[in-house]
């Protein structure tokens, strides 16, 4: 079955992120916010071209399945003639149960319900998606493609918690997040940088959410995110790496309720909460409060302490990669990761270094035995890859 037009997917609680792909080209993309609530909708073509911006009726509002009849209407108005071949959903957590994409069939389905509980602030939504989608359009396949699943090549040794075994047998592991953004990085290398993309790589993903991943050969080894996204480095909002007895600490000796401490940790934590001025590295990087300056010293540091974990954990490095709204725009923060690891070959030319990564570059100074680059992510492209590649097996 050849597959020529792809919807990728993207269902959260309140809102669903959409982009149509014809090939490998994105075409049309947009999201519906606030379901539920107030909801609206907007839709643009690749060459920007606006064709849906406006508020859904409470009756389309009411759930995904009502909102995805809205994105319906928006692809018909794109194209009357307009058929959708598959649609490729994001869905964060695979748990054991799912190391590769899948076809959404009867049993999938019961299994993905099966394992909302580890992930309860996502799954349920993005399997919302796929119901909503299968309403939508009849017939179609749906392939479920896990943000976890590229990291299901971690070994035990990487993937336990030296809690008793009988915890990782019932599913307490190291997941991993991110996987479609490492798994895109790691396939693209191919394009941009051959010499390198059969070695070993660490992907440094920093957006909003951030993790690093330790690549060998285009398999993960290992990666700083752990049994949930609160794991590894320190993010926008969530702290990353902590040691729980702050937890027992907070609840014992502050009296905050289990509740309360994942609001912290997960809302109020990371820059925001270091900083007290922001969440964003915009702010910060313009910011002249010495609180700014810290919680940015911070942030690098984490990446830098994470970064030699990998490596050592790999035994070595050919490439570092930055990637995510940090990791492409951000040259201060890839300068700060860089700066001391000359031990280690990683050398960064200045001059490289400040520009924007619209498209691959190098920031490596010809010296440096470690290839240092910043490419722009593409995980809407990885989902729709993969719904090709399950849909014309
Ligand atoms: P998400 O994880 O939500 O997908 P992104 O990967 O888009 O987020 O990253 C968003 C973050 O990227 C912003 O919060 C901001 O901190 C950072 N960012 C975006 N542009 C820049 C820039 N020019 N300089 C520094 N940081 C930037």
């Amino acid at each position: 079955m050849t597959i020529e037009t792809i919807l990728v997917l993207n269902a959260g609680s309140s809102s669903i992120k959409f982009q149509l792909f014809q090939g490998e080209e994105s075409v049309l993309s947009g999201q519906i916010d606030g379901l539920g609530a107030s909801a609206w909708v907007k839709g643009k073509t690749a060459e920007g071209k606006v064709l849906m911006d406006r508020a859904l009726s409470e009756e389309e509002a009411k759930d995904h399945t009502a909102a995805l009849q809205v994105i319906l209407a928006l692809l018909k108005e794109f194209d009357a003639n307009l058929e959708v071949d598959a649609i490729g959903h994001r869905v964060v957590h695979g748990s054991t149960n799912f190391s590769a994409p899948v076809l959404v069939t009867e049993e999938v389905d019961k299994e993905l319900e099966g394992i909302n509980h580890l992930a309860p602030l996502h799954n349920p939504h993005n399997l919302a998606g796929i119901r909503g989608a299968k309403a939508a359009f009849p017939g179609k396949p749906n392939v479920a493609c896990f943000d976890t699943a590229f990291h299901r090549t971690q070994e035990f040794k990487n993937e336990a918690y030296a809690i008793p075994l009988k915890y990782y047998e019932e599913g307490v592991r190291r997941y991993g997040m991110h996987g479609q953004s490492f798994h895109y990085i790691s396939e693209e290398l191919h394009n941009v940088a051959p010499e390198v993309a059969n070695g070993k790589v660490v992907v440094a993903h920093l957006g909003n959410g951030a993790s690093m991943c330790a690549i060998d050969n285009g398999k993960c080894v290992t990666t700083t995110m752990g049994f949930t996204p609160l794991d590894g480095l320190a993010m926008g909002t969530r702290c990353g790496l902590i040691d729980p007895g702050v937890i027992f600490y907070l609840m014992e000796e502050k009296g905050m309720t289990s509740k309360e401490v994942a609001h912290l940790l997960n809302k109020e934590s990371g820059m925001k909460g270091l900083s007290g001025i922001s969440q964003d590295m915009r702010d910060l990087e313009q910011s002249e409060d010495p609180r700014a300056k810290q919680a940015l010293e911070y942030y690098d540091n984490r990446v830098k302490r994470e970064l030699g974990a990998l490596v050592a954990v790999m035994g070595g490095i050919d490439a570092l990669v930055f990637t995510g709204g940090i990791g492409e725009n951000s040259a201060k923060t890839r300068a700060g990761v860089c700066k001391g690891l000359e031990f280690l070959g990683i050398e960064i030319d200045e001059e490289a270094n400040g520009a924007r990564a619209k498209e691959a570059i190098t920031i490596s100074k010809p010296s440096s035995k470690v290839k240092i680059m910043a490419i722009p992510t593409n995980e809407e492209a990885m989902i729709a890859r993969q719904t090709r590649e399950i849909c014309e097996a």
